[in-house]
């Protein structure tokens, strides 16, 4: 049969050197042989991958197609010496051993160092239907947005992925935003997304600040609890001026503020100090000096669950999508 030259020789292709991957995907009793674009031949199991998959549709094409393919050109059958079907995958080499490990071996897989490549495995794991694999993925990719939240934000809009974008965004209350953006991932940030990180984090503080400003639905719960809290009842004139707070409460509600506004979130009030500077001016008091620690604890805890209903609940407008969506119209 004569060859079209426009069309790239697939004897190139297949006459390539792949090099084995590593071990388990070597395994002679493999009946299904997966080559990746960067030259690297994974051996596996059919029966594994369907078992692993909800979309065995997909497994099942992957040795048609390559036998079918491979059956049109008179060079390679598509079959390797041993007669095992041999597929031609989109992912390289990195991608597919990440994923087919999610398949052999879960639990037991380590992360990747970039975050994208969790995205990566992600989108592969969806394509062949491997549940498992896409929530490790998933996992991996969470846990990545804390420590490193405007990469995984970056990513997430990329691939268009608005629940990790949320779920960065929500990470990136607990960092310095303008600091982290002049980091190395904030060149494949736009900066629309940017301004929308910005801006999410301006109304988040002003929400936890506004709570701690205005007090007055901490005294309803005070009264359902029937709690007096030594900040509110002190008879000493020289710890609290009648209807004020204690003086040390209010230098409490400044540490808090401050620390509010370098993250608003819930977890911050969980991790409050409460026998810093101000509880030891509580200690001068001779009513306060009983309770102080344990209202403060209490009032952290309320506080928290406040900021846990009101911020940490607090939709992300993903902006980027939207514009994404009408530069399409
Ligand atoms: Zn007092």
């Amino acid at each position: 049969m004569p060859r079209n030259p426009t069309q790239p020789s697939f004897r190139t292709y297949v006459s390539r050197q792949y090099t084995p991957a590593a071990p388990p995907f070597r395994s002679e009793n493999a009946d299904l042989i997966l080559r990746t674009p960067d030259s690297s031949e994974f051996c596996v199991h059919k029966d594994t991958l369907l078992y692993a998959s909800s979309l065995p549709e997909k497994i099942h094409q992957l040795a048609e197609v390559a036998t079918r393919e491979f059956a049109t050109t008179s060079y390679e059958p598509g079959l390797d010496w041993r007669k095992r079907p041999i597929a031609y995958v989109r992912e390289d080499k990195e991608t597919l051993d990440l994923l087919l490990r999610l398949v052999y071996q879960p639990g037991t897989v380590a992360p990747p160092q970039d975050v994208k490549r969790a995205f990566i495995v992600f989108k592969a794991a969806c394509k062949y239907g491997f549940d498992e694999a896409r929530r490790a993925a998933k996992r991996w990719i969470a846990r990545s947005a804390e420590t490193d939240p405007i990469h995984v934000y970056a990513t997430a809009n990329k691939h268009q992925m608005p629940e990790e974008a949320e779920l960065a965004a929500r990470a990136s209350l607990g960092h310095d935003i303008e600091q982290l953006c002049s980091d190395r991932s904030a060149g494949d940030l736009s900066f629309s997304a940017f301004n929308s990180l910005r801006a999410y984090k301006a109304s988040c503080v002003n929400d936890a600040l506004t709570l701690v400003k205005d007090l007055t639905w901490m005294g309803e719960v005070a009264r359902l609890q029937n709690w007096k809290p030594c900040f509110l009842t002190c008879s000493d004139i020289a710890c609290r001026e009648p209807s004020r707070w204690s003086r040390w409460f209010l230098e409490y509600l400044s540490i808090i503020k401050n620390a509010l506004r370098e993250d608003p979130r819930a977890r911050t009030m969980d991790h409050m100090d409460v026998t810093g500077k101000a509880f030891a001016q509580a200690r001068g008091c001779y009513n306060c000096r009983l309770h102080a620690a344990n209202d403060l604890r209490k009032f952290n805890n309320i506080l928290s669950r406040k900021l846990r209903e009101i911020v940490d609940q607090r939709p992300f407008e993903a902006n980027e999508f939207s514009h994404a969506q009408h530069n399409h119209y």
